[in-house]
């Protein structure tokens, strides 16, 4: 697997480094709510998630929603489908979405429409990674990790073709793997 790599982008110390502080302002800027709840989208935020919570030193509740763009596995088309839905309402409550990557912005933005629609009482997003030079449509970040490259990366829950979530760092292939 790590035979695979081609470039260390970022490494398990700066991502940790990194999620504490988001974690931190998290922390800050919910300690007034009452009804905090976090919401991965699967499969890819759930490695991010799960060192990001443990950061966040208030209560809350997380959940998870899965959703397929239709695409090739290294672009989305905008055409998005919910595969798991929420198992609780959301009404009302601090909504916080967190993502592994934002490209185009069209999954977000989908998704971020349909928890609009269901009245939480605030939504926001947090995203570890932010490709900005391919945004399509308009998004607000409100927590952000990293911005990157025009790369396909890899590792800390991002996968390529179902592979290399399980990696420490943060990543680019080989471009011979990528050609399968
Ligand atoms: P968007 O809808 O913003 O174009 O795409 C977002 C989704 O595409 C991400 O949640 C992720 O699943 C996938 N994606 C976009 N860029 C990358 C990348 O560089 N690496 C991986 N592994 N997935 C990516
Ligand atoms: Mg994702
Ligand atoms: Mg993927």
């Amino acid at each position: 697997m790590l035979n695979d790599v081609k470039q260390v982008l970022i490494t398990e110390e700066q991502l940790l480094e990194k999620v504490k502080e988001l974690g931190e302002k998290i922390t800050n800027d919910y300690k007034d709510s009452d009804n905090f709840i976090v919401i991965g989208v699967l499969k890819g935020a759930v490695v991010f998630m799960s060192d990001l919570i443990r950061s966040i030193e208030l209560p809350l509740k997380i959940d998870f929603m899965a959703v397929s763009s239709y695409g090739t596995s290294t672009e989305s088309s905008g055409v998005v489908r919910i595969l798991k839905d929420l198992d609780e309402s959301v009404e009302g409550k601090d909504v916080l979405i967190v993502e592994d990557i934002v490209d185009s912005g069209l999954t977000l933005s989908y998704m971020h429409k349909i928890l609009k629609s269901r009245k939480p009482a605030s939504l926001k997003i947090c995203t570890l990674l932010d490709k900005p030079n391919r945004r399509k449509v308009d998004l607000k970040i409100d927590y952000l990790g990293f911005e990157i490259p025009d790369d396909f990366v890899v590792g800390y829950g991002l996968d390529y073709a179902g592979k290399y979530r399980n990696l420490r760092d943060i990543c680019v292939l080989k471009p011979e793997i990528y050609k399968g």
